[in-house]
């Protein structure tokens, strides 16, 4: 039996055909492009759903189900998004809507908690019943698993690791409030850090890397120039770390997962992150001996299109 899976994003929708063992068989993607009706993007998901078919020459009666990981609030059972940020979706019913282009039993889930299921089938985490995944990119995201289970808490919408204050009065958030570990961990506030030290410091390497035009400035930029061994990037990236890592430390104490993962943008610097993380969450965290395993998400961008995929598996092992 096969699964669709679609990862909704804010940049692109990716869609794959995905085997029993979370495999990718063939993928597809298309720009979301911001500011479309729910409706332009709901015709593109099916519309990718059925090319996945034909390229895969099987039909729509070999796939068993349709799983979407999508951002924002969501009401699982009725299928209905309540409200996406970067999407224009209000209240919008996914699961009916996408029955009517293509009639195949449909899920929707948080994009996080998709990447979270996908490295935990066939990913980094493989196997591991209690893990964490944190998606570093514009805020902070979690997937939180919990006994084989993703855990949102009783009414759907917990599991906000990124939203947890860690700076009393601190820098303000997204969501209206002050000092959650997004508005310090984010790569957004990388970028913010570094945007006010260019302004500040014009000798930086980080001002030099966009001939002073500052907008131009994003985490990216902050990491190139630490490269370059530029000081004020290296403090920037080192006060970084520190606040990713008091997140880490607040989850590891209240969790235990066996594993946390890192995903997202960030996650492509690598060692240079996790290492430093490792060593501060060793002398941090409570009991003061690390047992969780810190690592970096092994499926990249395609974690979202198999964790939706499996969607549809697990509702069928639970029944
Ligand atoms: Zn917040």
């Amino acid at each position: 039996m096969y699964y669709i899976g679609i990862d909704l994003g804010g940049t692109n929708i990716s869609a794959g055909i995905v085997d029993e063992n979370g495999n990718i068989l063939v993928k597809k993607e298309t720009p979301t492009m911001n500011g479309r009706t729910a409706e332009d993007i709901l015709d593109d998901m099916a519309e990718l759903a059925k090319a996945l078919i034909k390229e895969l020459q099987i039909e729509v009666s070999d796939i068993e189900s349709i799983g979407i990981g999508m951002p924002g609030t969501m009401d699982k059972q009725k299928g209905i998004s309540i409200y996406a940020n970067n999407l224009n979706f209000r209240n919008v019913n996914v699961i009916d809507e996408m029955r009517k282009r293509i009639d195949l039993p449909c899920y929707i889930e948080n994009d996080a908690n998709c990447a979270a299921i996908g490295e935990n089938v066939c990913g980094i985490a493989y196997g591991s019943k209690n893990l964490i995944y944190i998606t570093i990119g514009t805020g902070v995201g979690a997937g939180i698993i919990i006994n084989g289970k993703v855990f949102d808490g009783s009414f759907g919408g917990g599991g906000e690791a990124g939203h947890m204050v860690i700076v009393a009065e601190g820098e303000e958030c997204t969501c209206g409030r002050k000092g959650c570990w997004e508005a310090y961990a984010s790569a957004s506030a990388l970028r913010r850090e570094g945007r006010i030290a260019a302004a500040k410091y014009p000798n930086s390497k980080i001002y030099d890397l966009v001939d002073g035009n500052i907008k131009l400035i994003d985490a990216k930029t902050v990491f190139d120039a630490y490269d370059l061994g530029d000081e004020i990037a290296l403090k920037i990236i080192d006060k970084y770390i520190k606040y990713l890592a008091i997140g880490l430390v607040n989850l590891v104490n209240i969790f235990q997962p066996e594993a946390i993962i890192i995903g997202g943008g960030v996650c492509a610097q690598g060692d240079k992150v996790i290492e430093p993380l490792i060593k501060i969450l060793n002398e941090r965290v409570y009991g003061g001996e690390l047992k969780t395993k810190i690592c970096v998400a092994t499926l990249g961008n395609d974690a979202g299109v198999v964790g939706a995929a499996m969607l549809g598996r697990i509702n069928r092992e639970e029944i």
